[in-house]
């Protein structure tokens, strides 16, 4: 079964999806983007991103949309002036809209904040006043390790609002973690909190920065708001509260603009293929991208719609889809504090109803879990105000996304599958969800201005219904610029692979289907050999999360003495079918659905699996389970007992 000579770079295409779900009439009547954008963008590339630039107020105009004379290094909008902090905030005061809400907060005890962009203003421009009086100016680097709080946007927004650099550092990560972020930013400032509310517990937060800090020259100060009320240490001489320093400070604070290249912020990678990367972002390409991208993948009517996006704001889905996206969109949006299951499982479509939310976006990861813990509990709720859906982080299997379609968007709300990555700033992939006839499991098509190919190891195209390796083939307005500190690992990561062609290597495999959409495959670095045949972890998976008994799958290949890999599945079964699946039937679905090539060597039921703290699966640490190995590093991994448990699953034979 050998694989012919000549093809072995490409990936085997194993997973057929037939159903498509056009938007309905009457969405695609009334949806902000339209098929038009395509050809627009395809006519006057550049024109059509100034375009887009112009839904931002600039200070100046810029001369020059894109200066690529220098590759891999951009710069767009050259000699353009703008402060992102007022395109976010300001603007919309001065627009009369000062009385909408920004924010409806919901903290996880049951509290919660109503926050207007009047309000944001005041707060934002306090905040900016405080950092100035504790010596942050352009350029400086503030860490900001806070939970889903409301004084993270105002923290970063004072930052982007100084033209300082605000790195945060998602508030799960160790005190280990927080310092060697300080260091490599050579941050000044800190900004934290006493603790956090977890699954109904108050848990401490600004111990880790204690800890984090004893090892950090770069460090002045550390800001704390109160939100526990905990007990914490206090060093007189470098601590100071947040209610002390940022209340007293005058509501006033005139924004200086800032060039369009201007850094925003440092932001590392979620660590799931290894070391995290720095990876900066500069003010006004990538606020435009954000803007654009909100507005029409969402489909965002300011006046109208209720917004949400679950995503931490430690990652980038946070930063440009919580943050500076539907800020600079004057969009309304929720912002929840706690997790998907406290006080109970239906707490997300608690505060749906509650809010009447309307844009829902989430990860692939949080949709599985919903579908372990059973359709009975959405079904308690008033989800009719949802209007589209979102995903984003991993690729999601057709059957997830049915279930996402079917059990919270009425069987009607469009979904749109984003991908994009920390580097690439904003959505890239995405169906728009007045045009495109939706197929579960697809990304479908680069948005309008953006261009994307799957090639094979040579960088030439694949054709449809082969798979290979994702780059993007034209520089975009909100790409990064960047490893801070090391450009050279900046080139040689993303730059390198195609240097001949000058693409931008993505490191994920993709395939084109039949109709010449794009799919998503995972890591190149996931796809397994068997026999001669390049077989993605993805759509193995996704058939097993086919089976009515499934939930959630991983999927690695181990080194095997006849096929070369041997597929090795680790997977939950849902809530409501614990103790019905066998693992011969499993195998033999796969089988059936794409075919005996992808049956499964070895299956084994696990009650979790091991996960970064962003939610993604960390294939790499079963790989070691499945070939016997000690497993490696787990510093990035959510909860490190999950591997210990399947290790010990593993080798008492379950
Ligand atoms: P690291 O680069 O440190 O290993 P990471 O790649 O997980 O971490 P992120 O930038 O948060 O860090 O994630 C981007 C990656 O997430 C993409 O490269 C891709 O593998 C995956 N991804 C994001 N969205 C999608 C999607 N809609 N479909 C498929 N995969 C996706
Ligand atoms: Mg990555």
């Amino acid at each position: 079964m050998s694989q012919p000579e000549g093809q072995s770079n490409t990936l085997d295409n194993l997973l057929e999806e037939n159903r498509t779900f056009p938007p309905t009439a009457e969405f695609a009547a009334n949806a902000n983007a339209t098929a038009e954008l395509y050809a627009k963008a395809d006519e006057d590339r550049l024109g059509f991103w100034a375009e887009q630039a112009r839904r931002l107020q600039w200070d100046t105009e810029w001369d020059q949309v894109l200066d690529w004379s220098n590759p891999p290094f951009a710069e767009w909008f050259v000699g353009g002036r703008l402060n992102v902090a007022h395109n976010c905030v300001d603007r919309h005061v001065e627009a009369g809209n000062g009385d909408r809400v920004a924010i409806y907060w919901e903290g996880e005890p049951g509290d919660s904040r109503r926050i207007t962009y009047s309000d944001l203003q005041r707060e934002v421009s306090k905040t900016a006043n405080a950092l100035a009086e504790l010596g942050v100016g352009s350029g400086d680097r503030v860490a900001i390790y806070l939970p889903m709080l409301p004084e993270a946007v105002f923290s970063m927004l004072a930052c982007a609002r100084l033209g300082a650099l605000h790195s945060v550092v998602f508030g799960g990560f160790s005190a280990e973690a927080l310092r060697s972020r300080i260091n490599d930013a050579e941050a000044t400032v800190v900004i934290t909190c006493d603790g956090q509310f977890r699954r109904g517990q108050a848990m401490p937060l600004k111990a880790n920065v204690d800890e984090a800090v004893t090892g950090t020259p770069s460090v002045e100060h550390v800001l704390v708001v109160q939100r526990t009320e905990a007990e914490v240490e206090w060093n007189s001489e470098r601590d100071k509260w947040w209610h002390d320093v940022v209340d007293r400070q005058p509501e006033q604070h005139a924004a200086e603009s800032f060039d369009s290249e201007h850094p925003l912020y440092i932001l590392y990678t979620s660590g799931t293929t290894g070391k995290p990367k720095g990876i900066l972002h500069t003010s006004g390409g990538y606020l435009t991208q954000a803007a654009y991208t909100h507005n029409a993948v969402f489909d965002l009517k300011p006046e109208s719609d209720v917004y949400w996006c679950t995503a931490d704001i430690g990652w980038v889905t946070g930063h440009t889809y919580i943050v500076y996206g539907p800020l600079a969109n004057g969009a309304s949006q929720v912002i929840y504090e706690g997790t998907p299951n406290s006080p109970h499982e239906g707490r997300h479509w608690e505060i749906v109803q509650k809010y009447g939310v309307t844009l829902y976006y989430t990860a692939p990861t949080t949709i599985r879990t919903f579908m372990k813990w059973g359709a009975e509990i959405p079904a308690q709720y008033d989800l009719s105000t949802l209007r589209v859906l979102g995903t984003v982080g991993e690729p999601i299997n057709p059957e997830a996304w049915m279930w996402y379609r079917d059990q919270i968007g009425g069987g009607t709300a469009p979904i749109v599958d984003t991908w994009w990555q920390t580097e690439t700033g904003a959505i890239m992939i995405s169906p728009l969800p007045g045009v495109t006839a939706a197929k579960p499991g697809s990304a479908q098509q680069p948005l309008p201005g953006v261009s994307a190919s799957v090639v094979d190891e040579n960088g030439n195209q694949v054709g449809n219904g082969e798979g290979g390796l994702l780059v993007l083939d034209k520089p975009w307005p909100s790409m990064l610029r960047g490893i801070w500190g090391d450009q050279q690992r900046f080139v040689d990561t993303y730059w390198s692979r195609f240097a001949e062609q000058g693409y931008y290597f993505a490191g994920d495999g993709a395939k084109y289907d039949d109709d010449g959409d794009l799919w998503l495959l995972g890591r190149v670095d996931d796809v397994m050999n068997v026999s001669g045949h390049r077989i993605s972890t993805t759509e193995v998976e996704s058939a097993l999360v086919s089976h009515p008994t499934v939930a959630e799958a991983a999927v690695v290949g181990a080194s095997d003495p006849t096929t070369g890999q041997g597929i090795v599945a680790f997977v939950i079964t849902r809530g409501d079918h614990a103790g019905e699946t066998t693992v011969s039937a499993l195998r033999d679905h796969v089988a059936q659905s794409i075919g005996p090539i992808a049956k499964p060597r070895q299956i084994m039921v696990v009650s979790e699996l091991p996960k970064t703290r962003s939610g993604k699966i960390m294939r790499r640490l079963l790989r070691d389970v499945a070939e016997n190995r000690e497993v490696g590093d787990v510093s990035t991994l959510a909860d490190s007992s999950v591997m210990d448990q399947i290790t010990a699953g593993m080798q008492s034979g379950k």
